[in-house]
């Protein structure tokens, strides 16, 4: 049992156990995913771990978890929309997050169900729902059900499975979206901030 959970009070280990699944160890793998989507990104996984960083490889394919309050994105206030750090989707708006206390970025729903798949996760010995991203199968998190209004529902998200954009920028995406492996766009001069960067 990881020490860790000896030390904290009842009710913020059962919020750590909400999002921590493996701590740093990898998580066994799941099925494949599939995605049904036109747009699905479909590349080995040689070449995921070229377009991102380390920590958001070890989250988004190796079905990993940062250590809470580690991420620059979970005090992250700014208005704007969360990307899928693996390719580009825009899957959280900033008007759906709130400070759950977890320490980790937490939405109350995504900006569409389509983009936010869920899977049964019966790891650690406990039934949860895990969340990949819709198009290129990204484990993101896990979601729960004792969220705020209006849906109940707390999605518990790994701040490097994702990257903000600023709103003003939105429409540099595309609509549909594009495909923007490690969430880099080339249009912007600045890109959007990456998991593993440091503010
Ligand atoms: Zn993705």
């Amino acid at each position: 049992m990881d020490r860790r959970r000896f030390i904290m009070t009842t009710a913020a280990a059962a919020l750590l156990i909400g999002c921590a699944e493996t701590g740093w160890a990898v998580a066994p793998p799941k099925a494949p995913f599939r995605s049904s989507r036109k747009d699905a990104v479909k590349i080995s996984e040689e070449r995921w771990k070229e377009a991102l960083d380390p920590l958001s490889f070890y989250v988004l394919r190796q079905g990993g978890t940062e250590r809470a309050f580690t991420s620059p994105l979970n005090r992250n206030k700014a208005d704007g929309v969360y990307l899928c750090a693996g390719c580009g989707l825009p899957l959280f708006d900033s008007r759906a997050k709130f400070d759950s206390g977890t320490g980790w970025p937490s939405f109350f729903q995504p900006i569409a169900k389509n983009r936010v798949l869920d899977r049964p996760d019966d790891s650690m010995g406990m039934r949860r729902t895990e969340n990949v991203c819709a198009r290129c199968g990204g484990h993101l998190g896990h979601v729960f059900n004792d969220g705020p209004r209006p849906t109940g529902l707390r999605y518990c998200m790994n701040g490097a499975a994702l990257a903000f954009l600023e709103r003003r920028r939105v429409s540099e995406l595309g609509d549909p979206p594009k495909v923007f492996l490690g969430a880099r766009l080339p249009s912007s001069k600045a890109e959007p901030r990456t998991p593993g960067a440091r503010p």
